[in-house]
């Protein structure tokens, strides 16, 4: 958490105020590193699919939405309040000592005993107001998942687009949840962004798509750069599985603070659209036209944290060494250094005059406007070079390039590989090729 913020990854939003509870801001590094994220996403589930197509449905939707998805009543969480210090908790946080409602529970902010109330549901969306006047206005939600905006688009994307089933439609958006103990950083968080994919089939052929698609999710994690060892699948219980849910994994990621989820893919079956089709009074049911059935869609999701991804990927990366050899003296024996997969580095590299005299700024500024048309590339002469290589390792840059005495002669500058400290000496001519087959991947 203090390099995010102090690399201008993740600020507290609000914080001039105190801050506000946990919502934070993304910062110049870390909203690099979230939309390379999501454009890795979009490309793997969009683009490189035919049967997969984009969507950017609005946040605010008909309030009859939440009624028909079952939001409105079973969108919950089981809550206890303590009577004495007022405190509000989850009723399966596990810092709670006993039965909530029964004189043995323990608060876990005072330590008083028999004052937690039995656990009471509290619905998760935020509400707000619609109109001018606020006693008239009607009450909407801010939604509490993507996935709804694309149910009720289901036919528009279809007709639009000719896709028959099996197809899905992919979306990235914000949602909202009220949630009542939240934390954990970037982790579970009030406002928080989705990467979602609901993915419409046959009855009948969903498990078998529901397999293919753990599949697919897998690879692409592992595709980040993670840690296969840090990463396994947990199945939802009965008691786990949300309301419209049949069946539920998660891909968990071992957090500093546990094991902890951060996708799921679950088989909807055909309840969201069925009761949109009852709410709306609408016929949302395709007909097929090979066999001439009509048939209510079963929905396969894939539903993806994006914050929560990030956190994954940041927490791998992060990593305290020893440094040998050269580096060594130059910029102290330790470093902390980002090995985030290259592709998704919020900088690709790093130019660095050797000293600021003798023709050395001059050939760096202009091959930093040269490779800043192809990357997004950052400029340094403050300070040591082993300071400045420092600086690049907690940012996760990969390259440091480095215009030295030599360079004014034969228009060559050394590479320096962030995770191996090896140095190539690479002709300034060559530097964007070299840099794009390194950051393929
Ligand atoms: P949890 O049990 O952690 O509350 P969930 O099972 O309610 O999560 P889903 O409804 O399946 O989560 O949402 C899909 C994904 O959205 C989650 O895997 C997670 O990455 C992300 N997500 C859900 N709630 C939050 C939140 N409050 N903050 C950040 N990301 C969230």
């Amino acid at each position: 958490m203090s390099l995010a913020k102090r690399r201008g990854f993740v600020f507290q939003s609000s914080e001039i105020y105190g801050g506000l509870g946990s919502v934070w801001d993304y910062g110049p590094l870390g909203v690099e590193l979230k939309k390379n994220i999501k454009e890795r996403w979009w490309r793997s589930m969009v683009h490189e699919r035919h049967d997969i197509e984009g969507l950017d449905a609005a946040i605010l939707m008909h309030p009859k939405v939440w009624e028909a998805s079952g939001h409105l009543s079973g969108f919950t969480d089981p809550l206890v309040d303590c009577k004495q210090c007022k405190n509000r908790f989850r009723a399966d946080d596990p810092r709670i000592k006993g039965t909530p409602g029964q004189p043995d529970a323990q608060c876990p902010v005072c330590g008083s005993k028999g004052t937690l109330t039995a656990p009471r549901q509290f619905n998760l969306m935020f509400k707000t107001f619609m109109g001018p006047v606020e006693e008239q206005a009607a009450v909407i939600y801010l939604r509490p998942e993507t996935a709804q905006g694309i149910y009720v688009n289901y036919l528009n994307v279809l007709q639009s687009s000719r896709q028959k089933i099996p197809f899905g439609i992919a979306q990235v958006g914000k949602a909202f949840r009220n949630e009542i103990t939240p934390g954990n950083f970037i982790f579970r968080t009030r406002e928080f962004e989705q990467m979602e994919m609901q993915f419409f089939v046959k009855p009948g052929s969903e498990s078998e798509w529901f397999e293919f698609w753990r599949g697919e999710r897998m690879k692409w994690v592992e595709g980040l750069g993670i840690r296969s060892e840090k990463l396994r699948w947990h199945q939802h219980d009965k008691n786990e599985l949300a309301h419209y849910a049949k069946d539920a994994y998660d891909i968990q990621y071992e957090f500093p603070f546990g094991w902890q989820e951060f996708e799921g893919i679950h088989n909807r079956t055909d309840f969201d659209l069925s009761n949109h089709q009852k709410h709306a009074g609408k016929k949302l049911d395709y007909l097929d036209p090979k066999t001439n059935e009509r048939f209510i869609p079963y929905v396969v999701e894939t539903s993806a944290g994006e914050d929560r991804t990030t956190l994954v990927v940041l927490c791998d990366a992060y990593r305290e060494e020893e440094v040998r050899g050269e580096e060594a003296a130059e910029g102290g024996e330790q470093r902390v250094v980002l090995k985030l997969k290259p592709s998704l580095a919020p900088l690709k590299a790093a130019v660095f005059p050797l000293v600021n005299k003798d023709g050395m700024p001059e050939v760096a500024h202009r091959i930093h406007d040269d490779l800043r048309r192809h990357f997004n590339v950052f400029f340094d002469d403050g300070g040591s070079i082993g300071r400045r290589y420092r600086r690049q390792d907690e940012a996760g840059t990969p390259f440091g390039i480095t215009i030295d005495g030599q360079s004014t002669q034969d228009q060559t500058v050394t590479v320096r590989d962030r995770d191996t400290l090896k140095q190539d000496r690479v002709a300034t001519a060559q530097l964007v090729e070299y840099l794009t087959q390194k950051l393929a991947g």
